[in-house]
C-alpha cells in the first residue's frame, strides 16, 4: 500500500472537477493597496486586487500598523503560551473590553480566529445547555456547522432566512431549550438576515440567539458594531460573534455576551483553553483598528460609495451581478471550469486578481467571482475592472445581458 496515493488520487479528483485551488503569491504593499505585486511563475508583475476581505483597508492604516510594530518592540512577539498557562497579555484585556463596548455587551472573549470562535463557542455553549436543540440557518458558514456538529446536540436546519420555517421548527420543538445560530451578512450571496424578526421569534419561543457578524463588524452601524448596531438590535441578540481579520484588518475572532456566557466559554471551550493566545501586538493593532472605526465613518462612507459605483458600472456593462444589499458583489458564472478560466484570464491578460469561488464554498452550478470593492479602489480601477470582465466574458462565450450586447 502506498499512502501517498490516497492523497494524490484525492487531488486528482479535485483537478478533474476543476476545483483544485491555486493561490496567487502576492505582496500587498502597505499604502499602495489595491495595487500589489504578483510573484507569477514568469516573475514579478503589478496587479490590482479585487478580492480582499480587508474591506476598509485597515490592515494598511498607519495607526494600526504602528500599534502592531510598537507593541512588538515593547512586549515581544508571542503571547508566551495558552492563557491557562501564561495568563492574559494586557493588550488582550484592553481588546476584550473594547469589543464588549462595541457590541454593548458585558464581556468579550478573543480566539485565534473567527473560525475557532464559532466552532468552539457554539459547541461549548450548546453542550452546556441541557437537552439543547440547535436551529441553524441553511447557509451558515462552515465554522458554525462544525460548532453545531461538535456540540453533539440535536439540530434542525431552517431554510435560509425563512421565518415561517424557523417558526414551524421552534413550535415543533416544544418546551426544550433552543439555540438559534445565524449570520447577519451572508458572505457569498451578500444578503442580510431579518434580525428583529428572528429576535421576535426567539423571544416568543424562549430561544437563545447566536449571531455571526463576521462580514459586518467594522462595516455597518454608526460605530462599526455591525448590522445589529445599525438596526438597533444589539441588545436583543444573546451572543454576537465577529472577526478581527476582515474589516478590522488584523487577525483573530471573538464572541461577546453576558459575563456568564464568555466566562463559561473561557472555562470549558477546548478551542480556547488548549491553544496559544494571540500575540499582544495583534491585540493592540486590533484595538487601534476598532477604536479608529468607532470614531471615523470616513472609510465606511467611501467604501459604500465605491461599492455602489462598482455595482452600477458592472451591471451597466451587462455583467450578471447578483443584486445585494451589502458590500459583497457576486458576479455569477455557474460553472467551475468557466469560473476558473475567467479568473485565470483576468489575471494573465488584465492583471486583475479575483479568486474563483466554487463548491463547497457555494453550491455547484452557482460558481462565481466574488468582487469586493474598498475605499481604496478608484473610479479608474472600477472602469478597468468592468472593461476587463466584459473582455473575459466575451472571450469565453459567457452570457452578457442583452442591454450591453445591444450597446456594443
Ligand atoms: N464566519 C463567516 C461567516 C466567515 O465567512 C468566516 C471566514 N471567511 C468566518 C466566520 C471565520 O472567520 P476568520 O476568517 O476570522 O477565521
Amino acid at each position: 500500500m502506498e499512502y501517498q496515493d490516497f492523497f494524490t488520487s484525492a487531488l486528482e479528483r479535485l483537478q478533474a472537477e476543476r476545483r483544485y485551488r491555486v493561490f496567487a503569491d502576492i505582496e500587498r504593499l502597505a499604502g499602495r493597496f489595491p495595487d500589489a505585486i504578483w510573484h507569477s511563475p514568469e516573475g514579478k508583475r503589478p496587479i490590482t486586487v479585487w478580492c480582499s476581505n480587508d474591506y476598509l483597508g485597515m490592515g494598511q492604516n498607519r495607526d494600526v500598523t504602528r500599534a502592531m510594530a510598537e507593541t512588538a518592540w515593547r512586549l515581544g512577539t508571542g503571547a508566551g503560551g495558552t492563557r491557562n498557562i501564561s495568563g492574559n497579555s494586557h493588550p488582550m484585556v484592553e481588546l476584550e473590553a473594547e469589543l464588549a463596548d462595541l457590541h454593548g455587551k458585558e464581556a468579550g472573549l478573543v480566539f485565534t480566529s473567527g473560525y475557532v470562535s464559532n466552532q468552539t463557542g457554539i459547541a461549548t455553549l450548546a453542550k452546556l445547555i441541557p437537552n439543547c436543540l440547535i436551529l441553524s440557518d441553511a447557509l451558515n458558514h462552515n465554522s458554525m456547522i462544525e460548532g453545531v456538529r461538535q456540540s453533539g446536540c440535536d439540530k434542525v436546519i431552517f431554510r435560509h432566512n425563512d421565518l415561517a420555517h424557523l417558526e414551524e421548527l421552534l413550535q415543533a420543538a416544544g418546551e426544550r431549550p433552543k439555540l438559534i445560530v445565524f449570520e447577519s451578512v451572508y458572505s457569498m450571496d451578500g444578503d442580510i438576515s431579518p434580525l428583529h424578526a428572528i429576535c421576535d421569534l426567539a423571544e416568543r419561543y424562549n430561544a437563545m440567539t447566536y449571531l455571526d457578524e463576521v462580514h459586518a463588524v467594522g462595516m455597518y452601524g454608526a460605530r462599526g458594531g455591525g448590522i445589529a448596531e445599525r438596526e438597533g438590535a444589539m441588545h436583543r441578540v444573546d451572543v454576537i460573534e465577529g472577526t478581527l481579520g476582515k474589516a478590522f484588518g488584523v487577525m483573530g475572532g471573538y464572541i461577546t455576551g453576558t459575563r456568564a456566557v464568555t466566562d463559561a466559554v473561557r472555562s470549558f471551550a477546548p478551542g480556547f483553553i488548549f491553544t496559544t493566545a494571540l500575540p499582544p501586538a495583534i491585540a493592540a493593532a486590533a484595538t487601534a483598528s476598532i477604536r479608529h472605526l468607532k470614531a471615523s465613518d470616513a472609510e465606511r462612507q467611501k467604501q459604500q460609495r465605491q461599492v455602489a459605483r462598482t455595482k452600477a458600472v458592472l451591471t451597466g456593462a451587462g455583467l450578471p451581478v447578483l443584486e445585494t444589499a451589502t458590500h459583497i458583489i457576486p458576479v455569477m458564472v455557474g460553472d467551475a471550469e468557466a469560473c476558473k478560466a475567467a479568473c485565470d484570464r483576468l489575471m494573465d491578460k488584465h492583471s486583475i486578481y479575483i479568486q474563483p469561488i466554487n463548491y463547497p464554498t457555494v453550491p455547484k452550478g452557482t460558481e462565481r467571482l466574488r468582487v469586493t470593492a474598498g475605499p481604496f479602489h478608484t473610479d479608474a480601477h472600477i472602469d478597468a475592472l468592468a472593461a476587463a470582465l466584459v473582455e473575459v466574458w466575451t472571450a469565453l462565450g459567457l452570457p452578457l445581458q442583452p442591454k450591453a450586447q445591444a450597446a456594443e
